[in-house]
């Protein structure tokens, strides 16, 4: 089977309906036991020190696993997309753009996705049957979550290793469902998970995904993820088209639209605080501004940078926080 790299979730229906393997590289990047060494690599070939980890273990993981084609995002992602892709094309790897439109009209974004469709070939009618198809894992994605935030049985670091693994259903989405299937039987079998404080992770899926657990210590549980709840499509599922379905995505789109929805979570799930993750030398730093000044609720702001495992200022922070949640509540 042909294998093609993302950057960021993308319409993966009409990959699939292309008869492609779909592999999102910062899973990979994430999970490789050559972590740091794919950082390496992008800084040897001359990514500046100052740059999102993220980009350089990206740009590392598909020189490494020797990938030819690659989507890039040209419109709705990352402020660096446009450079890392043309250093993509100068290596010999073909890029294919797809752009979500900043305005967030329905109408580009339809001529949006029907151009991607364009490029691969595919119709319509193909796409949508992929759809329905995926969107039945997605819900079993769903009920992880809602094991997660309902029944408290489903850990924080479960509710984000399944719903991040939806950008690419780990490249085989038949076996992703079957492993969906086995876990929530496993996970409904278990006794609830009792925490004083539940809290809500916002913002770009963290480097140091420890973080999970190191919460658990002091009495509190993760029980929201913001992106990667995004990732899975939790409301594009009811949508009766991809247009609407990536309509209805939040994470490409105005900073408010995120917000909206951020708030609805918050008060639905009974969330105490908030933890923001950014990452250092990422635009959305500067995010942080906004959503401080529009979430009434209080909010502690993390930065990762090349580490996968939180350093000691940064767990000292976290706990002075939830020492302060737990004092108040
Ligand atoms: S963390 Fe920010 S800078 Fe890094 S890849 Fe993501 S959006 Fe881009």
């Amino acid at each position: 089977m042909k294998k093609i790299g993302i950057t960021t979730t993308v319409p993966i229906e009409i990959l699939i309906a292309a008869g492609y393997e779909v592999v999102d590289l910062n899973n990979i990047f994430i999970m490789s036991n050559k972590y740091a060494g794919l950082i390496e690599k992008a800084e040897r070939d001359g990514f500046p020190s100052s740059s999102c980890a993220f980009k350089k273990g990206v740009y590392g993981a598909a020189m490494d696993n020797d990938f030819k084609e690659i989507v890039g995002v040209t419109e709705g992602d990352c402020s660096n997309s446009k450079a890392l892709e043309e250093v993509f094309r100068m290596k010999g790897i073909k890029v294919y753009p797809f752009a979500y439109p900043s305005n967030h009209k329905l109408s580009d974004l339809k001529n949006s996705l029907d151009h991607f469709m364009n490029i691969f070939k595919v119709s319509l009618g193909e796409v949508e049957q992929v759809r329905i198809r995926l969107n039945k894992i997605r819900n079993l994605v769903k009920k992880i979550d809602e094991l997660t935030y309902i029944d408290n049985k489903a850990t924080a670091l479960e509710n984000h290793i399944y719903q991040i693994s939806c950008s690419d259903f780990n490249g085989n989405d038949h076996n992703f469902e079957d492993e969906l299937r086995n876990k929530i039987k496993e996970i409904r079998s278990r006794k609830t998970i009792e925490k004083k404080l539940r809290l809500a992770y916002i913002g770009t899926p963290p480097m140091t995904s420890d973080i999970y657990d190191f919460v658990e210590k002091f009495n509190s549980r993760i029980v929201y993820n913001e992106v990667q709840r995004e990732f899975a499509f939790p409301r594009g599922i009811n949508y009766k088209n991809i247009y609407e379905q990536y309509y209805d995505y939040t994470y490409p789109y105005d900073i408010e639209f995120r917000i909206q929805e951020i708030k609805k979570q918050i008060k639905q799930r009974k969330i105490d605080g908030v933890i923001n993750y950014t990452q250092a030398f990422c635009y959305r730093q500067i995010e942080h501004i906004i959503i401080k000044e529009s979430l009434d609720i209080p909010i502690l702001n993390v930065e990762g940078d090349k580490l996968n495992v939180l350093d000691a200022r940064t767990k000292l922070r976290i706990e002075a926080f939830l020492d302060m949640l737990i004092d108040r509540k």
